[in-house]
C-alpha cells in the first residue's frame, strides 16, 4: 500500500513493541509515518484493556475518526492490541467506520487484512493463538539506540483483577537462540540498551528447552547470555512477579555488569486478605522479605512498583497495611492504580466493591506518602556523579533528558546527542525526576 500511516500506542511496553512491528509491517510495504491524522492513509489504534478509561478512549479516538472518515473514504482505520482481542465484533458494532480489528495474535496478518479490506470491506482476526511472534517482524523503531525485545508473551497466572491473560493467551516463551540472536543483531544495528519484556519474565523458558537438551532455559542464565552480547551497554528487564522470584535472578543481576540496577517488583497491596484474594501467592512479609535480599544483593538498585487501591473488599485496615508496607518499602516509585473491574476477571463480580469516593481518598494519601518517600530518595542523590544515557530532547528549551542506570530521569542542560552516554553530576530534586550538570570527560594525556 503507498501513502502515509500513523498509529497511537495505548498502554504498556509490549503494545510499544506491537506498534514498532506495526510500523515495520506498514513501512516495508511502502507506507511512510505522518504525524498529522489529517494527512493519514493508515490510522493503528494499538489499544490497551487494562482499565475502564481504556475502553472510554479508544471508543473516544473513534468518534474524532469518524468524520474523517466520511471526508475521506480512503482513509483505513486499524484496531489493534488487546482491546481488538477483547471486544471483537463489537468495535465495528458500535463504530462500523472501522476497516479492520485485528486481535493481539493476528498481528502477522495486518497487511493481508488491510489488502482485502480495499476489496471486500471491513475485516476481523481474532486468532485464539500466537503462531508467530511480533519479534519475528520487521520493526520501525522509535530509537536507533535502544529497543524492546519480547522474550515472552501472554500469562499462566490468573490474578483475579486482571484482564491479560483472557486477552493476551497463556505463557509462550521465545526460543533462547532467537532472543540472543535479535539482540546480537540490534547490538550491531548501534542499539546501546534493550529492555527484556514479559508478562512474569522469572517464569521464562518454562514452555520451551535449550537446544539439543530436555533441559528448561531459566530467566537468569538469559541474562547471563545477553550481558555477554557485545556492543550492548545496558539490560533492563520488566516484570518480575514477586512468586517467582529466586536468588539466581539477584545473582545474575549482580554479577552481569550490562543489567542496570533497576527492578519493577509490583507489590500490588500490602494486605494479606486482599493479596489473598488477589491471588497472588506471595504475602507482605515475603514481599519485604524480597526486598530486603533484593538491596543486599545489588546496592544502589531502584525500586518501583506497582500498587492497586480499592481492590474489592479491601477495609480501612488493608488500606493501612498497605500504607505501612509502602512505608517500609521504601519504593523510588510507583505506579498507583485505581482498581477497575474488568468484564469476566473474578473480581469484577465480587461482592464490596467500592464506592468511589472511597478509593478516591485512598488514593490521593497513597499518592501523597510515595511522593513523599520519592523525594526524599531522589534528594539523597544530590551531589552525586553518575552514568547517564541521552535520551532526547528534555521539555524546556535547549535541554536533553537522560536516564540512571537505576532509571532515574535526570534533566540536563544542553542539547546532547541521543544515545550518548555522559557523566552527569545531580544539583536538584523532584519526586519524577532529577536535574544535573554533565561533567567533563577528563583531558586524555
Ligand atoms: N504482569 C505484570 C505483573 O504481574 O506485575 C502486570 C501487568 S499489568 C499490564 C500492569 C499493572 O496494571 C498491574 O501490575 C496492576 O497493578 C495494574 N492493573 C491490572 N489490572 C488492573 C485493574 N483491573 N485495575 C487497576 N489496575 C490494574
Ligand atoms: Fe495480570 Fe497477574 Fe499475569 Fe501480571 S501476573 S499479567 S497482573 S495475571
Amino acid at each position: 500500500m503507498k501513502g502515509t500511516y500513523l498509529i497511537r500506542t495505548f498502554g504498556c511496553q509490549m503494545n510499544e513493541h506491537d506498534s514498532e512491528r506495526i510500523g515495520g509491517m506498514l513501512r516495508a510495504d511502502g507506507m511512510t509515518p505522518t504525524a498529522e491524522v489529517a494527512d493519514a492513509r493508515v490510522v493503528v489504534l494499538n489499544t490497551c484493556a487494562i482499565r475502564e478509561n481504556a475502553d472510554n478512549k479508544l471508543y473516544g479516538n473513534l468518534g474524532h475518526l469518524k468524520p474523517l472518515k466520511a471526508e475521506n473514504p480512503d482513509l483505513r482505520i486499524v484496531v489493534a492490541g488487546c482491546l481488538a482481542q477483547k471486544d471483537q465484533g463489537l468495535i465495528q458494532q458500535k463504530a462500523p467506520w472501522v476497516d479492520v480489528v485485528v486481535g493481539t495474535h493476528a498481528l502477522p496478518h495486518l497487511l493481508d487484512l488491510l489488502r482485502r479490506a480495499e476489496d471486500e470491506g471491513p475485516q476481523m482476526d481474532i486468532a485464539e493463538y500466537t503462531e508467530l511472534f511480533p519479534s519475528a517482524l520487521p520493526a520501525a523503531r522509535n530509537d536507533a539506540f535502544r529497543a524492546w525485545v519480547s522474550i515472552a508473551v501472554g500469562c499462566d497466572n490468573a490474578c483475579t483483577f486482571c484482564i491479560v491473560p483472557f486477552v493476551r493467551g497463556a505463557q509462550r516463551s521465545r526460543a533462547i537462540g532467537d532472543v540472543l540472536a535479535e539482540v546480537q543483531g540490534l547490538a550491531r544495528d548501534g542499539v546501546v540498551e534493550v529492555t527484556l519484556l514479559g508478562q512474569n519474565v522469572n517464569t521464562y523458558g518454562r514452555d520451551v528447552t535449550v537446544p539439543g537438551t530436555s533441559r528448561r532455559p531459566l530467566f537468569a542464565e538469559l541474562l547471563r547470555q545477553v550481558n555477554e552480547v557485545e556492543g550492548l551497554r545496558r539490560i533492563r528487564f520488566t516484570s518480575p512477579h514477586p512468586h517467582d522470584f529466586t536468588p539466581d535472578v539477584i545473582e545474575a543481576m549482580a554479577e552481569s555488569e550490562k543489567v542496570c540496577e533497576h527492578i519493577h517488583f509490583p507489590m500490588q497491596s500490602g494486605s494479606d486478605p486482599v493479596l489473598r484474594a488477589m491471588q497472588r501467592s506471595y504475602r507482605r512479609e515475603r514481599y519485604l522479605g524480597w526486598l530486603d535480599r533484593i538491596r543486599d544483593g545489588i546496592p544502589g538498585v531502584g525500586v518501583s512498583t506497582d500498587i492497586i487501591v480499592g481492590f474489592p473488599g479491601e477495609t480501612d485496615a488493608d488500606f493501612a497495611d498497605t500504607l505501612d508496607a509502602v512505608s517500609r518499602a521504601r519504593f523510588d516509585s510507583a505506579y498507583t492504580f485505581q482498581y477497575s473491574p474488568r468484564p469476566g476477571t473474578r473480581a469484577a463480580s465480587m461482592p464490596d466493591q467500592l464506592p468511589k469516593e472511597v478509593v478516591q481518598e485512598r488514593f490521593e494519601r497513597l499518592v501523597s506518602l510515595q511522593e513523599r518517600i520519592s523525594l526524599e530518595k531522589a534528594r539523597a542523590q544530590v551531589g552525586t556523579e553518575t552514568e547517564v544515557l541521552v535520551e532526547g530532547a528534555g521539555r524546556r528549551g535547549a535541554s536533553s533528558q537522560s536516564r540512571t542506570r537505576t532509571n532515574r530521569i535526570v534533566h540536563l542542560q544542553g542539547a546532547l546527542d541521543p544515545g550518548t552516554f555522559v557523566t552527569a553530576r545531580i544539583t536538584d530534586a523532584a519526586p519524577h525526576h532529577l536535574s544535573g550538570e554533565v561533567v567533563p570527560a577528563p583531558a586524555l594525556v
